[in-house]
């Protein structure tokens, strides 16, 4: 069953969460043959000290899709605000309207602690989603599709920095080998020109980009010790395994040479 050609999505609460997260993975995934999605629930709209929320969120669909071009995805969102990403009925049933419309078999998302709640609670929601498509008696307010026949796997990739927000460190469960991949991670992230240009002017250096590398570093350089081979870039996640939920790593099945476990999880 894991060997199957499989529908991949990868849910961030903003435009440009996915590529910083796990684009590196996904492009792993999809060079294998995957379907990959990419949602976001909001277009970004406070993203720009500038620009009107309208004006903002239209060039950051534009640079969503077209980071989504490199990758071979299929983009979505879902018309939140953002900082009004809640934990409340109508949400989850917008959520889950998403998953019944891509029906994924493997799902990736924010870790559930991280440095914003808009990440935190798209988490939860993203969570919430993979369990209650399958429902049939849950009712998504939006359209109505056919409810999905099982529960997908969760992934939770890492949080910004790899901290909470008390600063202690989140270990990870595994790590995947992106080194090759991160030429085409850089070219998805550059997409987000607002975001780059936004960060390049107040810091003046490319934050945007040389913060996600740093962290990609960071993580290949664990990955690197625990492996005892060279590995320059890596992205790190954490399964959720509780209760329905497949628990097997079907992350490590598909990529079985990318995969290092971490010990100290
Ligand atoms: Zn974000």
């Amino acid at each position: 069953m894991t060997s199957e050609i499989r529908r991949v999505l990868a849910v961030g609460a903003h435009p440009d969460d996915v590529e910083i997260m796990c684009s590196g993975t996904l492009i792993a995934l999809h060079q294998l043959g995957h379907e990959v999605h990419v949602a976001s629930l909001t277009l970004g709209d406070c993203g720009s000290v500038e620009l009107s929320a309208e004006e903002i969120c239209s060039i950051r669909h534009r640079e969503a899709m077209k980071a989504c071009e490199v990758l071979g995805a299929t983009y979505h969102h879902l018309g939140f605000n953002d900082l009004c990403i809640f934990n409340d009925d109508n949400s989850n049933r917008r959520v889950t309207a998403l998953l019944r419309e891509v029906n994924p078999s493997l799902v990736i998302t924010h870790s559930p602690n991280d440095y914003m709640s808009d990440h935190e609670i798209t988490s939860l929601l993203v969570r919430n989603a993979c369990f209650n498509a399958s429902i049939p008696n849950y009712k998504t307010k939006v359209r109505e599709v056919s409810c999905t026949l099982k529960i997908p796997y969760l992934y939770y990739a890492q949080a910004m920095e790899g901290i909470d927000i008390f600063g202690k460190k989140i270990t990870p469960q595994f790590y995947v080998d992106i080194s090759g991949l991160m030429e085409q991670k850089l070219e998805m992230l550059a997409c987000h020109e607002s975001q780059r240009s936004w960060l390049r002017a107040h810091h003046g250096m490319d934050e945007y980009i040389d913060s996600m590398r740093r962290f990609s570093s960071s993580l290949g350089k664990r990955a690197s010790i625990v492996s005892e081979r060279p590995i320059t870039y890596a992205e790190a996640f954490r399964q959720h395994c509780g209760h329905a939920y497949p628990n097997d790593n079907v992350i490590a099945t598909f990529l079985p040479e990318g995969v290092i476990t971490e010990p100290a999880y």
